[in-house]
């Protein structure tokens, strides 16, 4: 247990020292009541600097897009400049759309809903249930477990080219038949393993084969500087509350092109530019074009200024900086677990693969959800238990049969038994 000793120091839960500045100081470390938060991987503490940037803002706020009142314009603008501000922390393309939702789950099952007719979708099993699931409406084809990134790449690149065919398409297959659209949806970094997945080399397969791709980037945007021209990515989708903001807001940004040749997800004021009744009696609606056909209502204002003052504390703090310190973490915290005989730690891709600050645990012995209790009540660590929504992926690192584990953080093994369900600690900029 001396590694969980250590963490529980302050000196782990203490402002990052190497930035010398209180950029990426989070509100709540726990630090001044010996508390060590170590799931960041679930939701990361808000920083002080963000709740400092909405304090300045709030006496000020007034509706969006629809008054012609000094604060209206001000909360506008704000938003507006909320949008421009994300874009360049993604590294946007010229015409690619910025659209606000509520999440990283919100984000894709948006997409979901834009999807062209026909369009067939590949996903590994191993993917966050946020990536997995909103595609049952269309063709599935879920990828199995690769064990190496390569793996990934070779496995991706076979499915696509075995493409069902698809009649009422233009497009043709590298063999020649006709192929309808497709999609491939693949995390950054997996919110089980923490291991980097290899998204430049899946975006190439993915437009070898031409298929567009979305990056699930909940678990790699708040560990990683992101660039989706760079990457050659179609949409990355990413939540504000792991991004140091707090909950309530997300992001899918990419390409308009599905998305404004789709019905908007929601249908209501501010996704519509013109609407009139008809001679019959109905009602004849023109949408926006833009992002805003994707968010009709009254917006998550406060939500969205939120995250672009993340993304600017992030930006401004540095990647590379953040990056060498929680390199530092990860390496401390192997190496610590390493001194434990009973611990084994999850990986996908191999012991030496890169990860972000998310690692996976088990305790030989030890019920996991037991364990994290304890290390809770005994040691003021709060880390996660379960299958991290990831029930597949937990499932085949743990060698467990699809029907041995229950629900989610449920203790399902008594102590002594083999356990069905792993523990999670996870850490990043302000840890
Ligand atoms: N994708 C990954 C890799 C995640 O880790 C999570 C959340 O843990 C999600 C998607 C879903 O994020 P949200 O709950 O913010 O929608």
């Amino acid at each position: 247990m001396s590694v969980f000793a250590a963490a529980a120091d302050q000196s782990l839960c203490a402002p990052l020292p190497v930035l010398g500045e209180d950029v990426l100081v989070p509100l709540v470390t726990g630090g001044e009541v010996g508390y060590a938060a170590l799931d960041y991987a679930a939701s990361a503490p808000a920083l002080k600097r963000v709740w400092d940037d909405v304090a300045a803002y709030a006496p000020y706020y007034g509706s969006v897009h629809r008054g012609a009142g000094y604060l209206s314009q001000l909360s506008t603008d704000l938003f507006e400049g909320s949008r421009a501000t994300v874009a360049e922390f993604l590294g946007c393309r010229p015409g690619d759309q910025v659209v606000f939702t509520r999440s990283t789950t919100d984000s894709l099952n948006l997409l979901a809903a834009a999807l062209p007719a026909d369009c067939q979708v590949f996903v590994f099993e191993t993917e966050h249930h946020a990536s997995l699931l909103p595609w049952r409406d269309a063709r599935v084809t879920y990828l199995n477990a690769p064990r190496t990134p390569a793996q990934a790449v070779a496995t991706l690149e076979r499915a696509l080219a075995d493409r069902e065919p698809s009649p009422s398409s233009q497009l043709r297959s590298s063999r020649g038949g006709p192929i309808g659209p497709a999609l491939v949806c693949v995390t950054g970094a997996s919110n089980v393993t923490g291991e980097l997945w290899p998204v430049r080399e899946l975006a190439a397969a993915a437009h070898a084969h031409g298929a567009r791709i979305v990056l699930d980037a909940a678990q790699l945007a708040p560990h990683h500087p992101l660039d989706i021209a760079e990457l050659d990515v179609d949409w990355v989708a990413f939540s504000g509350h792991k991004l140091y903001a707090p909950f309530g807001s997300g992001v899918l940004a990419g390409r308009s092109d599905w998305l404004c040749g789709a019905e908007p997800y929601l249908a209501g004021g501010g996704a519509s530019r013109k609407v009139a009744r008809r001679a019959d009696g109905g009602v004849d609606v023109e949408w926006h074009t833009t992002a805003a056909r994707h968010e009709a209502g009254s917006p998550n204002v406060i939500g969205v200024y939120s995250i672009a003052s993340a993304c600017k504390a992030l930006t401004e703090a540095g990647f590379d900086r953040l990056v060498a310190r929680e390199q530092h973490l990860v390496g401390e915290v192997l190496a610590g677990l390493a001194e434990v005989p009973e611990v084994k730690v999850l990986s996908l891709f191999g012991d030496d693969a890169p990860r972000v600050g998310v690692i996976s645990f088990v305790v030989e012995g030890w019920n996991s959800s037991h364990f994290a209790a304890a290390l809770s009540a005994e040691y003021g660590i709060g880390v996660r238990d379960g299958l991290f929504c990831a029930h597949p992926l937990v499932r085949t690192l743990l060698g467990s049969d699809p029907g041995e584990a229950g629900e989610c953080g449920a203790p399902e093994a008594e102590p002594g038994e083999r356990s069905l369900n792993a523990i999670r600690v996870s850490f990043g900029a302000g840890t």
